[in-house]
């Protein structure tokens, strides 16, 4: 098994910040989507953030960002030095010195990489081709974890998105989904978000790396894709992005009473969706 692979038991050191319960903190309110690629998550995110006065947190870009900083750095991430412990380090000492932050003065927030935004950067080819690979490194995982957990606390009001957000990184989240869709609808989506950014796309390329990267991120032995057994499983692909929007919303009005009366909609966004 390649050493990126290789699972790492969790120590004290690797604890997550403590966040505070909805019972203790009135007000808070945690709301996580997962599912494979191009399963319309970040979108989704993003609308119901929107409609129920939430922030949005979109995670893979997270993991994207640490990608784009190893293969600029020129750390060399091919198979054959995959298993070196050098190349482990230095990607995730890149990814903790970068001062990953974001921007929560924009809605989606922005995220910036040592001060500046990275996002055209994170959707291009080679970093959807290694980020897999990147996020499967379990020092990787575990600082991305806490600063998610950390982000939670000062952003309690949150759709958090990604691979492990109901399952790890936020267990006790007010309301779970898993969002689902046939591999070809995920790559018919993913290519209209590439287009829109200008990129020319094969359709059955990219359902191959679609294919390839959902595979990978599910059978990790360290923190894989799994359905939290207590998600809402939602399957998209008969489904426009407002039909599940609606669907979202109405779940977690029912599930989140307070919403209704303390959290306005914001304004409609004015930024296309990140990866
Ligand atoms: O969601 P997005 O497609 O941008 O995620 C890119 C990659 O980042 C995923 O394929 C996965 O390898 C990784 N990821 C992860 N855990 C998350 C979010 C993303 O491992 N919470």
């Amino acid at each position: 098994m390649p050493a990126m692979l290789q699972t790492v038991a969790r120590t004290a050191e690797d604890a997550m910040p403590p966040l505070p319960s909805s019972d203790q903190v009135p007000g808070r309110v945690i709301v996580t989507i997962d599912g494979p690629a191009g399963t319309g998550k970040s979108s989704a995110a993003r609308d119901l953030a929107a409609r129920l006065g939430l922030e949005m947190l979109n995670t893979g870009q997270m993991y994207r960002a640490a990608t784009a900083l190893a293969i600029d750095a020129g750390i060399d991430l091919s198979e054959d030095n995959e298993k070196d412990p050098a190349t482990i380090t230095a990607v995730c000492a890149l990814a903790q010195q970068a001062d990953l932050h974001f921007d929560w003065s924009q809605r989606p927030p922005v995220l910036l990489v040592s001060g500046r935004p990275m996002i055209d950067r994170l959707t291009e080819p080679d970093v959807r081709r290694l980020v897999s690979k990147v996020s499967s490194i379990p020092h990787l995982r575990r600082h991305m974890e806490r600063k998610q957990r950390l982000i939670a606390a000062q952003h309690p009001l949150l759709v958090t998105e990604g691979r492990d957000q109901g399952s790890v990184v936020f267990p006790d989240a007010d309301v779970k989904f898993f969002l689902e869709a046939t591999p070809r609808e995920q790559a018919v989506r993913r290519a209209r978000e590439l287009e829109a950014k200008g990129e020319v796309v094969d359709l059955l390329t990219l359902e191959e790396e679609i294919r390839q990267r959902n595979f990978f991120d599910s059978t990790r032995p360290d923190s894989p894709l799994v359905c939290p057994s207590d998600a809402v499983v939602i399957d998209t692909d008969p489904l426009t992005l407002e039909q599940v929007v609606d669907r979202l919303e109405r779940i977690v009005r029912e599930r989140v009473p307070h919403l209704k009366s303390s959290h306005a909609a914001h304004p409609p966004h004015s930024k296309p969706p990140g990866a």
